[in-house]
């Protein structure tokens, strides 16, 4: 026995250049989703737990191994190799998807892409990325039992930005 227990930690922040430890690390690796074919990121079962309907957890004996789709055209919210949860599973609205209101992008805070887009377009700035990053100091966040994703919201804001920004 010469493995030493050393467990890596991928961070669920990892877009993000500035080391923040402000998640429960994620599982490892990915899979695609069974209905578009998008690479998904594995969710811990507190996260499911948190977030999916008792009617639905009702029928799972076990909340582990789910993975979530974050296609924006594709239904899926969940899957386990053929068992698929979708936003009538759900006690949230996942803000990513097409055509959800409101479009949460941080779910700790409560910024949506309307937020966004009535700051830009009233003062052509938005203290999202800021007011965010500020309160992941203090109070601190709580990704894993809030966000879909199960993650770090701050990747998904700042492209929600760009993209406001080339519409506004
Ligand atoms: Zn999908």
């Amino acid at each position: 026995m010469f493995s030493i227990f050393k467990p890596k930690i991928e961070s669920s922040c990892s877009t993000e250049s500035e080391a923040h430890n402000c998640c429960t690390p994620q599982p490892k690796g990915k899979v695609a989703c069974p209905q578009c074919g998008e690479k998904a990121k594995g969710v811990l079962g507190k996260t499911f737990e948190a977030l999916v309907t008792d009617e639905t957890k009702a029928k799972f004996s076990c909340f582990d191994g789910f993975y979530y789709c974050k296609t924006s055209t594709c239904k899926v919210v969940y899957f386990r190799n053929n068992e698929i949860l979708t936003q009538d599973d759900m006690n949230v609205i996942v803000g990513l998807k097409e055509g959800a209101k409101p479009a949460t992008v941080c779910y700790c805070f409560e910024w949506t892409k309307e937020k966004i887009k009535a700051e830009l377009e009233a003062t052509g700035e938005t203290k999202a990325l800021e007011d965010i990053k500020g309160k992941m100091e203090n109070p601190g966040c709580s990704c894993e039992i809030l966000n879909p994703s199960g993650g770090c919201c701050l990747g998904d804001v700042g492209k929600a930005i760009k993209e406001i920004q080339k519409a506004v």
